[in-house]
């Protein structure tokens, strides 16, 4: 019981955290090579969802993308598969 009180209190702290400091997200799409990760940076807007295109059945995706990125995306994987919504 105690171990509740505790957690409720940490996540308190955390949302009041998330809501002082207002950093912009970040778009985390991967503009790198197969070598390095390079995230792309720029302001992200959009919480994008997609579904698995491959066939093989995987667990849909969650990224959180700029407009540029999240434009990439539904061309890349058509529109059925993903899922957009404002950030
Ligand atoms: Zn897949
Ligand atoms: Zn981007």
């Amino acid at each position: 019981m105690a171990r509740t009180v505790e957690l409720e209190k940490e996540s308190v702290v955390v949302d009041e955290l998330i809501s002082i400091d207002r950093e912009p997200q970040r778009c985390e799409c991967d503009h790198g090579d197969d070598a390095a990760y390079a995230p792309c940076g720029r302001k992200a807007k959009w919480r994008v969802t997609i579904d698995c295109v491959c066939g093989e059945g995987h667990p849909r995706r969650v990224e959180i993308l700029c407009s540029r990125c999240m434009r990439t995306a539904r061309q890349t994987y058509g529109r059925e598969a993903i899922t957009v919504r404002r950030l």
